[in-house]
């Protein structure tokens, strides 16, 4: 039977305006929908007065801009980052220009390492956190202490950011309630991304606030759904391999029925991802190198 997600889709917000969600939580929703945003990046601000800023967003000047304009009379100073992709980090730059509010992240896009550009078109290349943060370290501000928890998978740089005494994590595009992640290789990692939904299973966290979308108020369950569901994925990678049918596109045209047009070059580097994962645990080869392009097939072990 069929993994079911829950998703969680229902979401109301206005563009433009810097609205409370829960104690001590802000979010403004920028104007940049899409198949891969949902309705938007949701920034989120953190604390009352003197606050941290999560996700600055995409360059979108009036993005800021009102974002900016919710904030009169009160302090950013912290600028925080979940990871370098282009609705994300880009506007950290115009908001600390406004601010002087220092930047936190992990690093810089997949170590800094460029790579094709056709295949990295969703990473922010000019972001580069003024304060890098490793797993687990803490970062104090005024009424509130985040831990950094690095969950590296859909980006290698990736951080999630747990809100101490209050069981709140801040999940980026690690965990979202309205759709899968994309894993994109080569920065996007399967077997990376699995290792760090297994490390949220081990905290104590009862609501997540993704950056798209609605909060997720069952972790633990849509953490569990979405391993099943990548599991079931695998399954039916090998099934297909099994069958004789070894490229990325026509495991794709096999196993997403119905999927958006959109979406095809998004659900082939899923697949890749995945045939990278097995390969590396010696299930499947492939002639030549791993790439979206190879032919695969079952190891003969
Ligand atoms: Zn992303």
């Amino acid at each position: 039977m069929a993994v079911e997600i829950p998703f969680r889709r229902e979401f109301s917000f206005e563009y433009g305006r810097l609205e409370p969600v829960a104690p001590m939580i802000r979010r403004i929703v920028a104007r940049n929908p899409s198949p891969f945003t949902f309705r938007g990046t949701g920034t989120y601000v953190v604390g009352q007065g003197e606050v941290a800023v999560i996700d600055p967003g995409p360059d979108l000047t009036e993005h800021v801009a009102a974002l900016l304009a919710g904030l009169a009379g009160e302090e950013v100073t912290h600028i925080l980052v979940t990871h370098t992709h282009r609705d994300h980090s880009p506007a950290a730059a115009a908001l600390q220009a406004a601010t002087g509010a220092p930047t936190y992240g992990f690093g810089p896009h997949a170590g800094g390492k460029r790579g094709d550009p056709a295949v990295e078109e969703g990473g922010d290349w000019d972001f580069v956190p003024d304060r890098t943060l490793r797993d687990g370290e803490r970062v104090i501000g005024s009424g509130w202490v985040f831990e950094a928890v690095h969950t590296p998978g859909h980006t290698s740089n990736h951080l999630c950011f747990g809100l101490q005494d209050s069981a709140v994590l801040f999940s980026g595009d690690h965990v979202m309630g309205w759709s899968t992640s994309v894993i994109a290789p080569p920065d996007g990692d399967m077997a990376a991304y699995m290792a760090s939904l297994d490390k949220l299973l081990g905290r104590p966290d009862s609501i997540y606030w993704p950056t798209h979308g609605p909060a997720i108020t069952e972790p633990q369950d849509h953490v569990r759904a979405f391993i099943a569901h990548r599991r079931e994925r695998e399954s039916g990678i090998l099934e297909c391999l099994r069958a004789g049918v070894g490229l990325v596109d026509g495991i794709v045209e096999r196993l997403y029925v119905g999927l958006q047009p959109g979406l095809h070059r998004a659900a082939g580097r899923s697949v890749h991802a995945h045939l990278i994962d097995l390969a590396a645990r010696g299930v499947v080869e492939s002639d030549g190198p791993p790439t979206i392009g190879a032919h695969y097939r079952i190891a003969r072990s």
